[in-house]
């Protein structure tokens, strides 16, 4: 038997291969380059060109762009009037700003479980979440796979909810045909690095509601309008703005918004990559003992951000600790998404109790995220799921 690296062996990789990584072209460079010897840095002209091709690309009516995916996330509760005294539900398995962005508008975020299979937030423990104090749910499309939207939204319209969808991870998926970002009340994407297309820091808010639309608006640019059918005493002064509502500096840079708009024109390129190589590990990894492939749901045409193994722990002798050490010794890079939220520190002193939702905590135990990127290769491929094989073959009960 072959021994892995971290027992002696030749690592797989002969360099390191990280689980993510942005992808930038000349054309990105030149995009950013032309704003910065423009007129321009901020609030100008790259802003509204985003949002009309985010719109374009999402099938949404309108985009807000802002600063970052978190600031995406708190907009949207800030235009949904999420305050003090209001339930939102989400998932524990995502990043901690699915929640926070609850906190900051001083609700309460309430964590329901997953579905064991796809990960994914269970429609069923949303409903069993619901109390008079729920005001929206804040789905997450974990891994890019879309989550059972039309259970979620009818739950939501039983109940006079709202619908924020967290969908940092899934720009470029598509929900029975639909986008992501063309449906429900509002959804949040990010451009942070790692995912599948990038601005450095950065975000957007898609929606079809124009009241929400001017919310967004008001949210990302300290509550300033210029808006008349806004204003509380509109006058004709040129000068004259209002604040009408206590809004934030969420605005992104014309730089960022070039960079964004010169990355959206290689979505469908990126996406192909990340389906091809999702493919050939789905098909590898169903074959190895020891390794639980994500159940894909027929209703998800995904573009993945994210590759995760699920350990078998009744097949493997390692803890998961240890398979990502090993992983680490082949020179691969792994990481872990994600802790469940509410067992973070700041969580556990507001009194959630461990054990809240066993199913997330479970899969936390298990789960190790693999490199998934565009310009990763066909041989760095290869080399990814013969360490796999290698590792789970060497520790095989
Ligand atoms: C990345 C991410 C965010 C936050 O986006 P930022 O742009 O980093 O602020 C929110 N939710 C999920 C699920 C994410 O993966």
């Amino acid at each position: 038997m072959e021994k892995p690296a971290i027992c002696g062996g030749k690592p797989a990789c002969s360099a390191p291969v990280q689980y993510g990584k942005q992808y930038i072209d000349d054309a990105d460079i030149h995009a950013v380059t032309e704003v910065l010897k423009s007129d321009f840095l901020t609030c100008g002209p790259q802003i509204p060109a985003l949002e009309k091709k985010f719109c374009e690309i999402t099938g949404a009516k309108y985009a807000v762009a802002v600063s970052n995916g978190t600031a995406a996330l708190h907009c949207a509760c800030l235009a949904a009037d999420i305050g003090p005294g209001d339930e939102v539900i989400t998932t524990p398995i995502t990043f901690a700003a699915s929640a926070n962005c609850v906190s900051y508008c001083g609700a309460k975020p309430v964590f329901a479980d997953i579905d064991p299979e796809t990960y994914n937030i269970d429609p069923g423990a949303v409903e069993a979440c619901i109390t008079e104090k729920t005001k929206a749910v804040i789905p997450v499309h974990y891994t890019g796979q879309a989550v059972a939207y039309d259970e979620i939204a009818s739950i939501c319209k039983k109940h006079g909810l709202i619908l924020i969808q967290d969908a940092a991870h899934a720009i470029g998926t598509r929900y029975k045909g639909s986008p992501i970002g063309s449906l429900g009340d509002m959804t949040c994407f990010s451009s942070h690095p790692v995912k599948t297309v990038t601005s450095g820091e950065g975000g957007v808010i898609t929606t079809n509601d124009e009241g929400l639309y001017k919310k967004l608006l008001l949210a990302r640019s300290h509550g300033i309008t210029r808006d008349r059918s806004l204003m509380a005493h509109p006058s004709d002064d040129p000068w004259y703005y209002e604040m009408v509502s206590l809004g934030y500096n969420y605005r992104l840079t014309d730089m960022q918004a070039a960079l964004l708009s010169s990355q959206l024109d290689k979505l469908s390129v990126f996406s192909a990559r990340r389906k091809d190589i999702v493919a050939r590990y789905d098909e590898a990894f169903r074959r190895v003992d020891g390794i639980i492939v994500q159940k894909e749901i027929p209703e998800s045409d995904t573009t993945r951000h994210l590759y995760i193994l699920q350990l078998d722990p009744e097949v493997l002798t390692c803890s998961r600790r240890r398979f990502f050490d090993a992983m680490n010794a082949e020179n691969i890079h792994c990481q872990v998404h994600y802790i469940p939220v509410y067992l973070l520190p700041y969580y556990q002193k507001l009194g959630y109790p461990a054990g809240l939702c066993p199913k997330a905590e479970r899969l936390y135990e298990r789960i190790i995220s693999i490199p998934l990127y565009y310009s990763l290769t066909d041989e760095q491929v290869e080399e990814v799921i013969s360490a796999v094989r290698k590792i789970c073959a060497y520790y095989h009960k």
